[in-house]
């Protein structure tokens, strides 16, 4: 950054300068109007020019000095009250127009950065207002039913009592499954939230959670097909989030979805990345929901949420795991036409 010496340098010798400029034009005033060359007239002419001189001077100098540093002091002044959009404007391009750059942007990066601490507080409290919203539904169920039991159960016939039960563990699932996403979905938040790496054949452990929800698979009657590569491929991944992402993906793909869609899920690779990719096409998600839906609490339809069970979490925390192996999540979807999730993972491993 330049320092701000050179003007008051410049202010220095132009004093300098005019000061040995007005003793000149007094000596040739003298010789000119052909008075004796008496040393106090030559004073007394210069003092009368350095005179008028230095307040013309004074004048200019202080337009250039005193303006600016007034527009800055009632720039700073703003600052004070916490006016951080505020700028300070100065016509010169002098060094006061490079302190009052590094003053606004300096407001700035403090109005950026308040905007961003509002930004979270809100985002922050919607989360609460979300997670009691979400489990006020189901423990209002359970209290209610129980309650129900509690007091009438000796006149209730057996399958009345089956199914107010059914209601309570229905709601008590619901309320656990949330509970158990928000502690999953916090511990990622962590900053120091470590992944315990592992290095293994990545194809394997696909075919492995796929074994895992085969059976749902197969009783909603999808067609499915597979297509991973017999060869292994190594990679260094966290198996224990890694499963959790891409359940969380096929969880999605059984819940939402009807029966007898198609199901594709296909592993591809190259010497830099590994690509898996999961498709269906099932009822699909809106355009406008696609960019927010990876973020907490973000449904299609919320009613639809609380008949699966859903906490509105499950992307969330896919994104975040993928995020953190340092890939990259991409939803294509079309309504009615499917969804098509796709994962990528740098192969060099942990970056
Ligand atoms: P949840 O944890 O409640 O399942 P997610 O964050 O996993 O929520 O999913 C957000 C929303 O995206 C769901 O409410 C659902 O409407 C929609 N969704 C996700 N995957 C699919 C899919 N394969 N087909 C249709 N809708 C889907």
């Amino acid at each position: 950054m330049k320092k701000i010496s050179h003007s008051l340098f410049a202010y220095t010798v132009i004093v300098d300068i005019l000061v040995i400029l007005m003793f000149l034009i007094a000596i040739i005033i003298m010789i000119l109007t052909k008075r004796d060359n008496d040393i106090s007239n030559v004073f007394f002419t210069f003092f009368i020019l350095i005179g008028v001189t230095t307040f013309l001077f004074a004048r200019v100098v202080s337009g250039k000095i005193l303006k600016p540093l007034n527009e800055i002091l009632k720039g700073v002044h703003q600052y004070k009250e916490g006016n951080y959009s505020h700028k300070i404007v100065l016509k010169s391009k002098n060094e006061y127009a490079i302190v009052a750059k590094a003053l606004n942007d300096l407001a700035t990066g403090i109005d950026d950065e308040k905007r961003l601490t509002r930004q979270l507080e809100t985002s922050r409290k919607q989360l609460v207002m979300d997670i009691s919203h979400d489990l006020k539904n189901p423990l209002a169920n359970v209290l209610g039913y129980s309650t129900y039991l509690q007091k009438d159960i000796k006149r209730m016939d057996e399958s009345e009592i089956h199914n107010y039960l059914q209601i309570i563990v229905n709601n008590s699932t619901r309320a656990n499954h949330l509970i158990e996403d928000l502690f999953d979905f916090t511990k990622l938040d962590a900053n120091d939230y470590e992944l315990h790496l592992e290095e293994l054949d990545f194809c394997q452990f696909i075919r492995e959670v796929i074994m895992e929800y085969l059976p749902e698979i197969e009783e909603k009657h999808f067609h499915y097909e597979f297509i991973i590569p017999e060869e292994p491929l190594i990679l260094s991944f966290s198996p224990k989030e890694m499963k959790r992402a891409i359940s969380n993906l096929f969880e999605n793909a059984i819940k939402y979805n009807g029966h007898n869609i198609e199901l594709k899920v296909e592993v591809i690779y190259t010497q830099r990345m590994v690509r898996l990719i999961i498709s269906d096409n099932g009822i699909g998600i809106p355009k406008e929901l696609q960019e927010s839906i990876f973020s907490p609490f973000k449904r299609v339809d919320p009613s639809r949420n609380s008949k699966t069970g859903g906490s509105g979490l499950g992307l969330c925390i896919t994104k975040k795991i993928i995020d953190m192996h340092n890939g990259c999540i991409i939803l294509q979807s079309d309504v009615g036409k499917g969804t098509v999730f796709r994962i990528t993972l740098p192969r060099d491993g942990w970056r």
